[in-house]
Order: C-alpha cells, then structure tokens, then sequence
C-alpha cells in the first residue's frame, strides 16, 4: 500500500515538474521572440513608407522602378499616353507632381515635359522664382544649375510655364527645377512662346481642359552653354484642347489639337504664335518622338495630321 502510493507520488512530482519546464520554455521562447524581432530591421512595407515621405519627389515609387516609364505611367499628365522614340537610353522619367518629364543626361535639359492644365491649377500665388537643381536625378547624373545660364545669352525659359502653376507655393516652385528649363532667347521666351502660353490659359479660363506637353528640337551636334547644357534649335508644343472632366476615352477625330514648332532664333520676337501653327505629326517627325501614344492609332492619324488655324 504504501509502495504504491509514493509511486504514485512521485509520478506526481514527474508530471509537476515537466509542467514547469514546459511553461519555462514556453515564456523562454516568448523572450527570445519579442527579442528578434526588436533587433531585426523593419519589414519592406514600412521601410518603404518610412523613407518615401522625406523624399522631395518620384517617392511614390519602389526605388527599382526609379527613372522608368512605369514611374511615370499612373500621372495624369500622361493620360493621353507617354511620348515615345526609338532611344530608351537617353531617358530618365520623373514624377514631379505638378507635372512629369523625360530627362536626357546627355543634353541636360528634359526631352519634354507634359502637364494636364484646368481652372484648378490657376490662382493668385506669388511667383517663386527659386531656380534650381533637381536633386530627384541620380548624383550620377550632372545637376544643371544657375551658374550654367549666368552670362550664356539665354533665358532660362520655362517648359512648363510658372503661371499655369498658381494655385499653391509648392506647386509654382516645381516649375522652376531646371529639369523645366531650356535655354531660350529672350525674344522666343518673352515673345510667341509666352503668347502662346498666355493663350492656353486664356482656354482655360474659358472653360477648356487641356493636356499639353513641350520640348525642345535639337541639332546635331547640338550647341551647348554652361556645362554642357544644351541650347534648342526650336521649341515645340502640343495642346490637346478638352472639357473639364473629360479624358483619354473622349478624345476623338473632332478633337482640337493645337501644334507650334518655334525657332529658338533671332527674328521671332515680333512674330504672332499662330505664325507657327503646324501638325503633331511634323514634330513626330522632327523629334523623333511619338506622341498621344494612348489615344488609338486611327483617331492619332486624323487629328495630328491637321494643322489647326488660329
Ligand atoms: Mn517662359
Ligand atoms: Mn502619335
């Protein structure tokens, strides 16, 4: 009797202490865990929102994508579809939020620029006039920068125009990134391409919609100032004239479309833009670019083989 029951007694104490070694391990382990994971560096999706808020730009996409065409894909300013030539190389895309643009670090000026403009963009905020480097290019590419206009002869004329940027000051500081910026004489910038402009926004305040996108034609071998910038041997601008809500789906064979090659050169100051007018398809053929690429390729051949009047 009394054999059996301290068998049963220490089979007792067995089970009681393989318990407490097992709640042991258990709360051990719950340690070694809440431990790691203190040590262990946050997981992707945080880092990434972590870092994408100081960043001044193009933050909204993962770093592998940076500079691509996809980066840019989603803004609206490429609604009608991102231009496009044969030489992917010479193109490092960025997402500026008030507009979007293709760089080329070979000629240190944007292949173009395009933006959407509506009422929305318009107001009464002071110019900002704070030119400067866009540090959103890679360091490994060179920042053009104030120095390389002092004294050059050229405007730093704007592609997209500081006036179709007013409704807030971060929004008029964009334009004045020199990824904006082309070289232009005094006389194209102050001249047709500045009525042009004022055009537009006379559309606008009419109540127009409008999708724009300017560049610059260039020789070759092209001239350049400062380090290396490159001087246009014209500037070029396509306006697709819409209704405010309206998109890519709305356009149509009977939608307007205003096209202007301008000579970067002496004699144009005076000169009415509409003296400009042209066709989108003489600038496709000129820059080598394809534009309104999303628009289909039968309504692309009727409205950009039209040279619209004035
Ligand atoms: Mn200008
Ligand atoms: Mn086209």
């Amino acid at each position: 009797m009394t054999a059996s029951r301290a068998k049963r007694a220490s089979r007792h104490s067995l089970l009681g202490t393989f318990c407490v070694l097992v709640l042991l391990l258990l709360v051990a382990r719950g340690a070694v865990l809440q431990w790691d994971e203190r040590r262990l560096p946050p997981s992707k999706g945080s880092r990434g929102q972590a870092s994408a808020a100081p960043l001044p730009s193009a933050s909204s996409s993962p770093p592998a994508l940076r500079g691509s065409e996809a980066s840019i894909s989603n803004s609206i300013h490429v609604a009608l579809g991102t231009p496009r030539d044969a030489d992917p190389s010479d193109e490092y895309f960025l997402d500026e939020r008030s507009f979007v643009l293709s760089y080329s670090p070979e000629k240190r000026v944007a292949n173009w620029v395009a933006w959407q403009l509506d009422r929305s963009h318009l107001g009464h905020v002071r110019r900002k006039d704070d030119f400067r480097a866009d540090l959103a290019l890679p360091a490994r590419f060179y920042r053009v920068a104030e120095s390389d206009y002092l004294h050059s002869g050229y405007d730093r004329g704007h592609l997209c125009p500081s006036a179709d940027r007013l409704r807030s000051p971060a929004d008029n500081s964009q334009t004045f990134l020199f990824t904006n910026i082309q070289p232009q004489l005094h006389e194209l910038n102050a001249g047709p391409w500045e009525r042009l402009e004022s055009h537009a926004r006379q559309r606008v305040e009419g109540g127009a919609m409008l999708f724009v996108v300017a560049g610059g034609l260039f020789s070759a071998p092209f001239p350049t100032i400062g380090n290396g910038v490159a001087v246009p041997a014209a500037n070029f601008k396509i306006i697709v004239i819409l209704s405010p809500g309206q998109g890519l789906s709305d356009v149509n064979a009977d939608t307007r479309v205003l096209a202007v090659i301008m000579p970067n050169q002496r004699g144009v100051g005076e000169r009415e833009w509409t003296e400009y007018l042209t066709s989108v398809d003489a600038i496709e053929r000129a820059s080598g670019y394809d534009f309104l690429t999303a628009v289909p390729e039968r309504v692309q051949r009727v409205i950009e083989a039209r040279t619209e009047g004035p």
